[in-house]
């Protein structure tokens, strides 16, 4: 059975400071969503009130029809799993996936059929005797998603439950996380800084900046068509060339892209170019619009990342795959095409020029 999360006009205040600014969104029933930002964005504060372990100021949370808001943690069945929230040292790893089935008091025998279905689910059955200091952080993750699950909760709330783990075992965690949930159908709300484990998991994403949602959309939404500039620089990365508002274009120079139509002729914008749109054509000009010098190149694998700066001065950067490279090398001069482009009014775009340059 699974239950979505609504979540109304969330306020939340730490003293003068306003942590959460009027939240408002639905993680669907039985879907991933993921609450995504920068550090201290106000992630972890929607979490914790949705689950009860902090106060709203303002607002309401509700779980089907069901208002949560003056409810206590127990009342509301939520299963959680934080980074930091590492599992009981003292106790094995059966002891702890069967914790919140011996606070609620489920007879032993039912416990440790539980416990079994829970080991086998998160693929370590044959480490029920272990203490959490025989495992891996991977492992101490899953026994911690497992002891999470194990009271069978109306919804799932994580919060960076990879965070601290290396590059390659986040990226089979999250693979494995996409086929439980797959299996298990829980609502689902997810909480990460990192854009490729929110685009790659959840069904939609809500990007917070500064306590106020940016935009709400789908992975594909949120990265091919940003409603913000902080979105714009924030997932996935991308160029920003400062430029005016000419005929529906980001003017600067002699040069132009588009992408400008619903901005005000004449007013500075930034263009937001992904290195991927960027297309680079050496030798004679054959093709490109954009005159440009290569001033690095770096490999990444089968792809190229190369440094581009524009006669005004401004930098470019493209991605190509290495056999696109031909005549593309350090001093030489080349013809850039843009194949899309994203404008944002200038000021709209300050913080996020940061994000996307850093
Ligand atoms: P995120 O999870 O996106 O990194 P948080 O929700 O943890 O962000 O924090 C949002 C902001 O609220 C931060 O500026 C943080 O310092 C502040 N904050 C969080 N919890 C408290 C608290 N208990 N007291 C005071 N400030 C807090
Ligand atoms: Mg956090």
């Amino acid at each position: 059975m699974s239950t979505p999360i609504r979540v109304e006009g969330l306020s939340k205040r730490f003293g003068e400071f306003e942590a959460v600014k009027g939240v408002t969104f639905t993680a669907e029933a039985g879907s991933i969503t993921a609450l995504l930002g920068p550090s201290g964005s106000g992630k972890s504060t929607v979490l914790r009130v949705i689950a009860g372990l902090d106060a709203p100021t303002s607002g309401r949370i509700w779980m089907g029809d069901e208002e949560q808001t003056f409810k206590t943690v127990q009342e509301r069945r939520v299963g959680f799993v934080f980074q930091h929230y590492s599992l009981f040292r003292h106790m094995n790893v059966a002891q702890n996936i069967a914790f919140g089935l011996s606070v609620r008091k489920v007879p032993k025998h039912d416990q440790r059929k539980r416990v079994d279905e829970l080991l086998e689910l998160v693929q370590l059955s044959g480490f029920r005797d272990r203490y959490p200091d025989q495992l891996s952080g991977g492992q101490r993750q899953r026994v911690a998603l497992a002891r999470a699950l194990a009271p069978r909760p109306k919804v799932l709330l994580l919060d960076e439950p990879f965070g601290a783990l290396d590059a390659r075992v986040r990226q089979d965690l999250r693979r494995w996380l996409d086929d439980l949930h797959r299996e298990l159908g829980v609502t689902s709300l997810l909480v990460t800084h990192d854009q490729d484990e929110a685009l790659e998991l959840a069904n939609r994403v809500v990007v917070m900046h500064e306590g106020s949602i940016e935009q709400v959309g789908s992975p594909n939404e949120i990265y091919n068509d940003p409603a913000t500039a902080f979105v714009a620089g924030f997932v996935g990365s991308a160029s920003v060339l400062h430029g005016h508002v000419v005929e529906g274009h980001v003017q600067f120079g002699e040069h132009r892209v588009g992408g400008a139509g619903h901005l005000e002729e004449g007013t500075e914008a930034r263009a937001f170019v992904r290195p991927h749109d960027v297309r680079v054509f050496a030798g004679d000009r054959t093709g490109g619009s954009l005159e440009a010098t290569v001033e690095r190149i770096t490999t990444l694998g089968w792809l190229s990342r190369v440094m581009l700066r524009l006669p005004d001065g401004q930098v470019l950067t493209a991605e190509l795959p290495n056999d696109e490279l031909e005549g593309v090398e350090l001093g030489a001069r080349v013809w850039v095409d843009l194949r899309r482009a994203r404008a944002f009014q200038a000021r709209d775009a300050v913080t996020a020029a940061i994000v996307a340059d850093g």
